[in-house]
């Protein structure tokens, strides 16, 4: 029992451990997937509001276009005498009615001969030079000396000798929290883009390059071009900005997402450790057949004979470890399967065995059963059948129960009648260790018990284990039952058996480990070529094992 529950808090352990390595494992990818997807949406909704900001300004500035066009057009087809007082009061009833523009003139040499607020112009006045030269022939001014504002871009556009002046607190473009935007224009002579207003980032490419989306390695960019004219808008903004105002949504996604990558770790640690469990992987052990029997030889103490087998069950798990039969078979009892075990080892004995069962008569295998194989309603059909098929007798097929399955239970009473009434040789297991009386054994009516190796540990000690012996084999002898001691390690031992009263059966590794089917058939072999000395001093009525002496 301690085995097992070493073995099972040691798995205990190694699953806590897994589950908790899963678990942050799935919360840091968690966090790290949350962060970028998260980081990809956001940038993706900033992209799509600036394209938004960028087209609607483009509709502004293509609106500001279409209306210095139209005011350009009525100065030409003005038929007052240039900058005649008729003159400036049409053109302050022109820039009256316009929305997008403050200031509407003649130029004459570069300079300004009249507008519409200042009159006739100042004669000193510096020759503008046009910054672009557009498509149509037109001129760009930016910030025209007379008419500019300190703090703001002022755009002016000449055609011909009349020019307008753009108001730049209406065409400015939509103020959008952490958006920059530059309007910039191609020069029809030169082909190059330069910033009309605005302000250029620091890596000025992406603007002036004007593709209509992109995105660089820090900032997105969103550009839309006028169709009445050379100029574009482009928006942008730095990734650092755009993620900014949406610090909160991209922890609180991270955050979301390292929950659930730690719940799905968790999840995924559970289903593994469910998969990998010593239950999962015993039954897959024994649904694939990979359980191996081995056999240890019983003989007998005086001539050394091997006259019996005992099957014993292998299993090594998926980690290349042996686990003892004591931990997986308690188990598959806990996990309501023993039974596959049970029947897997009787099909193996019968399969290595049934040449050597039917030569040799007085030979047997014994089969370990358990307390549920006794109970269930299908063992005893599941024996026989096994039996027919393979075509051996009953009798050279003996059964080993565990002394406490059979305590208390009517049930094991009548499954070991009708195993005996069949011909089936039936020992009690690790006699010694459990609460029945011999007396009790009477009533089981079994063939021989096994007397456990925790007796024959104490010979030569002082221990009071010892003393019980002498008691047990008197009375054995007096139901007449066939006494197998097991675990005998040393010649000590063996002599200690051998001058008991009774014939003695023993098992132990003094006499050969538990092998594989071949190895044991050699060993068997073996055993019978040699001629028999005896294997511990002859028998010989002893004192201390009279029964007079055991009371
Ligand atoms: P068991 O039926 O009493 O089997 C004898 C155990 O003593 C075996 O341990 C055997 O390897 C060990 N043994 C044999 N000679 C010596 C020795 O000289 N010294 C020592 N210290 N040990 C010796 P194993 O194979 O580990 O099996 C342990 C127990 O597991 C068995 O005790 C039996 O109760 C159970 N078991 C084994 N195979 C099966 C099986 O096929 N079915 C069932 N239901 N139980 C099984
Ligand atoms: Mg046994
Ligand atoms: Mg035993």
């Amino acid at each position: 029992m301690r085995i097992v529950n070493g073995l099972l808090i040691t798995v205990a352990k190694k699953r806590l451990l897994l589950a908790v390595l899963a678990t942050l494992l799935g919360a840091a990818v968690g966090l790290c997937a949350g962060y970028f997807a998260a980081r990809k949406v956001l940038l993706a909704q900033t992209d799509l509001r600036l394209q938004g900001y960028a087209r609607r300004s483009i509709d502004g500035l293509s609106a500001s276009t279409y209306e210095s066009r139209t005011v350009l057009n009525l100065m030409e087809a003005s038929a007052y005498r240039r900058c005649s007082p008729e003159e400036i009061s049409y053109l302050r009833t022109l820039i009256y009615e316009s929305h997008y523009l403050k200031e509407a003139g003649r130029l004459r040499g570069g300079r300004v001969e009249c507008s519409s607020t200042l009159g006739h112009a100042p004669a000193e006045q510096p020759v503008m030079h046009p910054d672009f030269i557009q498509r149509d022939g037109s001129k760009v001014f930016r910030n025209p000396p007379l008419f500019g504002i300190q703090g703001r871009a002022v755009i002016a556009v000449q055609v011909g000798d009349a020019f307008v002046v753009y108001n730049p607190f209406v065409s400015d473009m939509d103020y959008a929290p952490r958006v920059h935007y530059a309007v910039t224009d191609v020069d029809a002579q030169t082909h190059s883009a330069g910033l009309l207003w605005g302000q250029l980032p620091q890596n000025p490419d992406w603007v002036l390059n004007r593709n209509a989306q992109a995105m660089s390695q820090d900032s997105l960019y969103a550009t839309r071009c006028s169709t009445v004219n050379s100029a574009c808008v482009t928006a942008y903004m730095s990734h650092d900005e755009a993620l900014a105002a949406s610090r909160r949504t991209l922890m609180l996604l991270s955050g979301v997402c390292a929950l659930t990558g730690g719940l799905l770790g968790l999840l995924v640690a559970c289903l593994y450790r469910r998969n990998k469990s010593l239950p999962h992987q015993l039954l897959r052990a024994i649904r694939h057949d990979a359980l191996r029997v081995v056999y240890q030889p019983i003989v007998d103490l005086e001539t050394g004979r091997i006259v019996e087998a005992e099957a014993l069950v292998r299993w090594t798990n998926d980690d290349n470890e042996a686990v003892s039969p004591d931990v997986f078979v308690k188990i598959a009892e806990d996990g309501g399967f023993v039974g596959e075990i049970t029947r897997l080892v009787i099909r193996r004995v019968l399969r290595d065995f049934a040449g050597v069962m039917n030569t040799r008569p007085g030979f047997r295998v014994n089969v370990n059963i358990a307390a549920p194989d006794l109970a269930d309603p299908d063992f005893l059909p599941m024996l026989q059948q096994a039996l027919d098929r393979a075509g051996v007798r009953a009798q050279s097929l003996g059964v080993e129960i565990t002394e406490s399955y059979t305590a208390r239970q009517q049930v094991a009473k009548d499954t070991i009648l009708h195993l005996r009434g069949r011909g089936h040789h039936v020992a009690i297991d690790d006699f010694g260790t459990g609460y029945s009386s011999l007396a009790y054994l009477h009533d089981l009516s079994v063939d021989s018990i096994k007397i456990d190796k925790a007796f024959t540990r104490a010979i030569g000690t002082e221990s009071v284990t010892v003393s019980i012996l002498p008691q047990i084999l008197a009375m054995a002898e007096q139901l007449g039952l066939t006494v197998v001691v097991e675990g005998i390690e040393t010649e000590q031992q063996a002599a200690y058996f051998a001058l008991a009263q009774q014939a003695i059966r023993a098992q132990g590794w003094l006499f050969g480990h538990p092998v594989a089917a071949d190895a044991f058939l050699s060993q068997l072999a073996e055993n019978d070529s040699k001629r028999q000395p005896p294997a511990s001093p002859a028998r010989q009525p002893a004192a201390v094992h009279t029964a007079a002496s055991y009371c």
